[in-house]
């Protein structure tokens, strides 16, 4: 049976092109970039030709970008370093209900150390009104942390209009911009954030490896302490293969963005049509056009989305429930529930998310599979059968 995969959102495989740029800094130039021997200092150069690729592509100076082990730790990084560099000035971050568990976990770990964390609310499609985030400022914020775009349902949200009011405020902005990075056009001064989160595994790089987008003048401490390595700004020998992968998946991803773009946009749209078509009690959650282009989040009525994804692996296709780091859990997504969905909308919901190997052909075939799935559950369906009553 060949296997389609359609979580991508969750990770990526590495791109091979990815992998060979990768393979001689396991074994050949394997040297410690902090060496002075040239063989460290190939690494070095490395390194620092990575630094430029990503600055090149999110708009930002090579010296603004520190390199991370991921997503999780360039939030947290962003979050707490601000917090306990800016705490002379105030003690209240802004931010929303439905950012990844790296942000909304860091900010609950900030709350128990006396900051203030204001969670501006989101529309039904998972939207926040950059008027309410204005609202919310006070004198003591010193940060507001928004994400691009959502990991779980998509909704991509209006960063550049809250960039604006943050400027106006004198207040850092941080943005978690894990599923955008290497999708979609990103520019740290058009979006007019002062910070960045980026992780190479969501677009075709390896796993345990980031970057922190760090605006030049912005009061932040080290979240990891030891060595001199990022310049003083996360200590530890750097992960010399893992930062060329991240340089090379982000070139890859430059040249091949705007297309890859396009062609998911009709396919994640041919998904969509298809399964509201097909099934029905179904709906789509999240924004309907301002969505990230691989992403469908779809509510199946009266059935469980944990059985249509265990389904669904039986025929080889991957989906997942929400995100891939509470999908281990039965927590119901924190991310729906705040969009105001009934419990029943938020158990039966189901992500698919597509990329690079992603054909028109699998989506016919997901289409099939699901549509006989979700009637042989319905057909079992205590939910079902009551509804009929
Ligand atoms: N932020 C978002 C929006 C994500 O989707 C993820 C990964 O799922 C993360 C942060 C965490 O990134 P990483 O897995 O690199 O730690």
């Amino acid at each position: 049976m060949r296997r389609i995969y359609l979580d991508y959102a969750a990770t990526t495989p590495v791109d091979p092109e990815v992998v060979k740029a990768m393979s001689s800094f396991f074994t050949d130039t394997f040297g410690n970039p902090s060496g002075t021997y040239s063989h460290g200092q190939e690494a070095k150069e490395a390194i620092e030709g990575a630094r430029v690729r990503v600055s090149e592509l999110i708009g930002a100076e090579a010296d603004e970008i520190v390199f991370t082990s991921g997503g999780t730790e360039s939030d947290n990084f962003a979050l707490v370093g601000v917090a306990y560099a800016n705490q002379a000035k105030g003690n209240h971050i802004i931010t929303t209900p439905v950012e990844h568990h790296a942000v909304t976990e860091t900010c609950k770990y900030l709350e128990e150390r006396g900051f203030r964390i204001t969670y501006v609310p989101v529309d039904e499609y998972g939207l926040v009104d950059p008027s309410d985030m204005e609202k919310a400022i006070t004198d003591d914020t010193i940060l507001i942390s928004v994400m691009h775009a959502n990991n779980e349902m998509g909704t991509i949200e209006p960063i550049a209009e809250i960039g604006k009011i943050a400027k106006a405020r004198e207040i850092y902005f941080h943005t978690d911009a894990v599923q955008t990075v290497g999708h979609l056009p990103v520019d740290v001064d058009e979006l007019g954030v002062d910070l960045l989160s980026l992780s190479a595994h969501k677009f075709y790089g390896p796993k345990g490896v980031g970057a922190l987008y760090i605006r030049r003048g912005i009061e932040i401490a080290p979240f990891l302490h030891g060595g001199e390595q990022e310049r003083r700004r996360r200590a530890g020998t750097e992960n010399v293969p893992g930062i060329v992968g991240l340089g090379r998946a982000i070139e890859l991803a430059g040249q091949e963005m705007d297309k890859e773009a396009d062609r998911l946009t009709c396919l994640r749209d041919k998904l969509i049509k298809g399964i509201l078509e097909r099934i029905d009690h179904t709906r789509l959650n999240g924004h309907p056009s301002m969505r990230l282009p691989n992403n469908v989040n779809m509510s199946f009525g009266f059935l469980e989305g944990e059985s249509i994804v265990l389904n669904l692996d039986l025929e080889g296709i991957c989906a997942s429930t929400g995100s891939a780091c509470s999908s281990a859990s039965l927590e119901p997504s924190h991310v729906l529930s705040a969009m105001g969905l009934s419990s029943e909308q938020v158990y039966g919901s189901v992500r698919f998310s597509l990329g690079k190997w992603t054909s028109e052909e699998m989506i016919e075939r997901v289409l099939e599979v699901l549509t006989k799935i979700v009637h042989k559950l319905r057909a079992v369906s205590p939910l079902m059968q009551e509804n009929r009553q």
